[in-house]
């Protein structure tokens, strides 16, 4: 589906846009206050580790007896499920750990300033920078208490990642000076952390996870915005209107006689009145006056256009019948036709009954036909002879538009041509009128007669009237009028 450019499909576009902006505005600080939460868990498991040590451990270093010291601090490790080891080192060798196998082996191990905390990542022992881990990866929280002196508290790695994982749609992790820890990974890396800090979090921002959020918190709000625009914006656009007109409601509208003629008046190349033609109204007693592109292709398709020409012929009859006005007066009423109409013997019959009720006044019948339905030229072609023997003049309308004019022209009997008003646009739209004037150069080198549809300047017309066109429409002259005030203007 491709949206037209209409000013209510702008505001809603700009609305999908606004729910987008507002959304990722939203993610972003979200994101933002997780990796807060989170950093805060982290803090306080530190923390607590911290002042274990500072409580509990400080007074039984230097350790004189590692069993007896293990013994104590057990407790630590079996009740604390965070904590897979702790581990003592002197000088350059474990000195005491709850990993038994540790105990006394040789360690590469960086000397801190006294009162040092560090948090650090290994990934496998065995480690020379780090103390050694036999078993996989930790993160190790490392407090120097002398210069050769440090007790190590072992984490299991989960515990800082299951922080995050609650946080489904937001890419938290947790910056550590060796490593970075994702949800469900680990990249060792060397991280810039800020001055005194033990780590850091951050977050990315990703279009899947943001999608996923977008969707679950605000998708709601897209189908809301949708349907708003579809029912209450839209309410009044073609799609809308063809809806409404549904065969029910035009067969109410039959019944109550709401398609009314207003008549729009033609002229010829000195000004004088010629004729008029005839376009419906739907006068709707609610929703008022619905003009003929809201519903003319429905009435067309579903063939109820026969009951509504019927309608207009019979209230043009009532008003025109007798018109002192129009006696002696040469008067044309061109009526808009289409293809079905074509298919059975109404029009013939309606269009010979018009003719005799308007025998007072010689009014002479025109029937406008248009390409936009395709006319099977076998039933066509003979029918309107008939018509043509009974004094019926044929118009071809809305003529250059489609891709049948000349089939039309070289099959059929036309009397007059109407110019589309697009061509008549190029004439002061600074266009090409190289369409317009071949479509003049080719009917004058016929009998055929030429009528400008939708004159709506001055310029329009002392160019039509230079090239001798026979007759004028348009909105330069006069719009449309209701048959009764037609009257009362033009003739009366
Ligand atoms: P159409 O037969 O080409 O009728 C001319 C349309 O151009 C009319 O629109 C008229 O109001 C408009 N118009 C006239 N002068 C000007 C002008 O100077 N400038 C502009 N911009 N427009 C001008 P309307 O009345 O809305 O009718 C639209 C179409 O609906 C008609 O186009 C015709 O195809 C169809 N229609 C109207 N009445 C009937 C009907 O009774 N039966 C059928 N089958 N179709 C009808
Ligand atoms: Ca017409
Ligand atoms: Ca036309």
């Amino acid at each position: 589906m491709k949206l037209k450019r209409t000013t209510k499909n702008y505001i809603y576009v700009a609305g999908l846009l606004v729910i987008l902006s507002v959304s990722i505005a939203k993610y972003y600080l979200d994101s933002q206050q997780v990796a807060d939460e989170v950093s805060n868990e982290l803090r306080h498991i530190i923390q607590e580790n911290i002042d274990y040590y500072t409580v509990n451990m400080s007074e039984d270093v230097p350790v004189r007896n590692c069993s007896k010291f293990i013994e104590k601090h057990i407790s630590l490790l079996l009740f604390n499920r965070d904590i897979r080891s702790i581990s003592i080192t002197d000088g350059n060798k474990v000195s005491c750990s709850s990993v038994q196998s540790l105990n006394g082996i040789e360690v590469k191990i960086k000397k801190e300033e006294v009162g040092m905390i560090r948090l650090f990542y290994i990934p496998r022992a065995p480690y020379t920078d780090y103390l050694i881990s036999k078993d996989d990866d930790s993160v190790l929280l490392k407090i120097s208490y002398t210069p050769t002196y440090a007790i190590y508290f072992a984490f299991f790695p989960e515990v800082l990642t299951e922080l995050m994982e609650n946080y489904s749609w937001y890419n938290i992790f947790i910056k550590l000076e060796n490593a970075s820890l994702y949800k469900d990974s680990v990249v060792t890396e060397n991280n810039y952390l800020h001055r005194g800090e033990l780590f850091e979090t951050d977050f990315n921002l990703k279009l899947c996870s943001f999608l996923t959020y977008f969707i679950i918190n605000h998708g709601f709000i897209i189908i809301f915005w949708t349907i708003t625009y579809l029912v209450v914006v839209n309410r009044s656009s073609p799609i809308f209107d063809r809806f409404k007109a549904s065969y029910r409601s035009i067969n109410k509208a039959l019944k109550r006689s709401d398609f009314h003629p207003y008549l729009q008046p033609v002229f010829d190349i000195n000004g004088t009145l010629v004729g008029a033609e005839v376009l419906v109204r739907w006068v709707h007693p609610s929703k008022g006056i619905i003009p003929p592109n809201d519903f003319i292709d429905e009435v067309e398709a579903n063939g109820k256009i026969i009951e509504i020409t019927r309608m207009l012929m019979n209230k043009c009859s009532s008003h025109l019948r007798h018109a002192e006005y129009l006696r002696n007066k040469d008067f044309h009423l061109g009526f808009n036709v289409c293809a079905i109409q074509f298919d059975s013997n109404y029009l013939y019959e309606d269009v010979v009954q018009l003719q005799q009720e308007l025998s007072p006044n010689p009014i002479k019948i025109v029937l406008e036909v248009t390409e936009r339905h395709e006319f099977e030229n076998s039933v066509f072609t003979p029918y309107i002879s008939r018509l043509k023997d009974k004094g019926v003049i044929i118009a071809l309308d809305d003529f250059g538009t489609g891709h049948c004019s000349m089939k039309y022209l070289i099959n059929t009997r036309i009397d007059v041509i109407k110019i589309d008003r697009t061509f008549i646009d190029t004439i002061s739209s600074g266009g090409s009128t190289h369409v317009l004037n071949a479509i003049i150069n080719l009917a004058q080198s016929t009998d055929i007669e030429l009528l400008a549809e939708g004159v709506e300047n001055q310029e329009q017309f002392n160019y039509l009237h230079a090239r001798n066109i026979d007759q004028y429409q348009g909105f330069f002259f006069d719009k449309p009028l209701p048959i009764e005030k037609f009257i009362e203007k033009y003739l009366t």
